[in-house]
């Protein structure tokens, strides 16, 4: 049986004629720079995030840098970031000359500890990146509560959320990445919404912010050769942007198909002590970019090669926390600075989840799990 982490191909072959059409406009209009498929694809994606605008841009890595850009963040300023995400999230405020300052995340969720955020504000602080990590909401109602006391700015690294929504105490609901002054969001092929190449995208719901958002991502001009302020060249593809246009009606069902897949991992692991269940936090829904446990009591290497060894792949997000990456380093904060994130590191596991994964597909992943942990015990 063959089994992946994702299943682009089979995802595309349900939908392969739309594609294959909507590729071929762009061909045939030969719009392949900011075409209507672009203005297209950016107004129905505010529409179904349900924010002002929405600009699309070449990655999600160039979406944050773009957002710090437009906050008129300045070389110094401090970011305040979890130090338990991808590596982009930091690169963006680090390539701008800002300062990444590390948290560490809550172990059950995954997701930044917004009760260490108020400790490493300092007068230099400017900024609060929240990552909705593998696919469920940061605490955003405690976040946005600590921005407005501090006057912060929120940008939400959303490339793995996009779908998800939170849940405000008062009953308010807001879609990942519209809560904040700016979200962020990636196109990458086997993210929730994925295209065929790299794209990117910002979400903003003020006008004036989404306006210069628009102008940084080209060349800092609003009128052609007219540049007012420092920008750069970031666009999603038209081609892309086509693509996506038909992917997005499908997100919902991408998402649902991917929540069905994690409730059945959750019942076949859930009286499994070697295998902690990612819990669901009370405020946000869960879209499952991944499917992450933590393993308990053996060695989850050993766990990874003995499912490699049966055909089955698993991937570890992330073996490094950024504190013990080379390039964010900082003196002075060393093993044990950030304790859950250090241990996540040595204990997570990504199974493979994905929209196209059939039953029989999990229950021999579900069999060669709990066979390989009795063999470990
Ligand atoms: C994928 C990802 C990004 C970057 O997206 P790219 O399109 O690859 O630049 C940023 N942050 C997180 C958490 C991601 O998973």
């Amino acid at each position: 049986m063959k089994i992946q982490m994702v299943d682009l191909v089979g995802q595309y072959q349900k939908i392969q004629n739309d594609v294959n059409a909507s590729i071929q406009e762009v061909i045939n209009s030969a719009t392949f720079i900011n075409g209507p498929a672009v203005s297209s694809f950016e107004k129905n994606l505010a529409d179904f995030i349900n924010c002002v605008e929405v600009i699309g841009c070449a990655n999600g890595t160039d979406a944050l840098q773009i957002a710090m850009m437009t906050l008129g963040l300045k070389p110094g300023d401090e970011v305040i970031v979890p130090v338990h995400t991808y590596v982009a999230t930091a690169e963006a405020i680090a390539v701008l000359g800002l300062e990444p300052v590390f948290v560490d995340v809550q172990t059950e969720f995954f997701t930044i500890d917004v009760s260490q955020i108020e400790n490493k504000i300092t007068a230099k602080t400017k900024a609060i990146v929240p990552v909705h990590l593998y696919g469920q909401c940061a605490d955003m109602e405690t976040i946005m509560k600590i921005a407005n006391k501090y006057n912060l700015f929120v940008i939400e690294d959303t490339a793995q959320a996009l779908g998800a929504e939170f849940s405000f105490s008062n009953g308010k609901r807001s879609m990942a990445g519209t809560i904040g002054h700016i979200g962020c969001t990636s196109f990458f092929p086997s993210k929730n919404l994925g295209c065929f190449g790299d794209g990117g995208a910002l979400m903003v719901d003020d006008r004036e912010l989404a306006d210069r958002a628009r102008m940084i991502a080209s060349h800092g001009q609003k009128i052609k050769y007219h540049h007012d302020i420092v920008g750069c060249n970031s666009r999603l593809d038209s081609i892309q942007a086509a693509i996506l246009n038909v992917k997005l009606p499908f997100l919902s069902k991408y998402n649902e198909a991917r929540q069905i897949v994690a409730q059945r991992y959750d019942e076949a692991f859930k009286d499994i002590s070697e295998v902690v269940i990612p819990q669901k936090a009370p405020y946000s829904t869960h879209v499952y970019h991944q499917y992450t446990i933590k393993v308990a009591g053996i060695c989850r290497n050993k766990l990874k090669q003995k499912l490699q060894d049966k055909g089955i792949p698993s991937m570890i997000y992330y073996p490094v926390p950024l504190h013990f990456q080379k390039a964010y380093a900082k003196p002075g904060i060393g093993k044990g600075s950030f304790q859950v994130s250090e241990h996540l590191s040595e204990v997570v596991l990504s199974l493979p989840i994905h929209t196209e994964m059939t039953l029989e597909q999990q229950q021999y992943i579900v069999s060669e799990v709990k066979k390989a942990i009795k063999e470990l015990l």
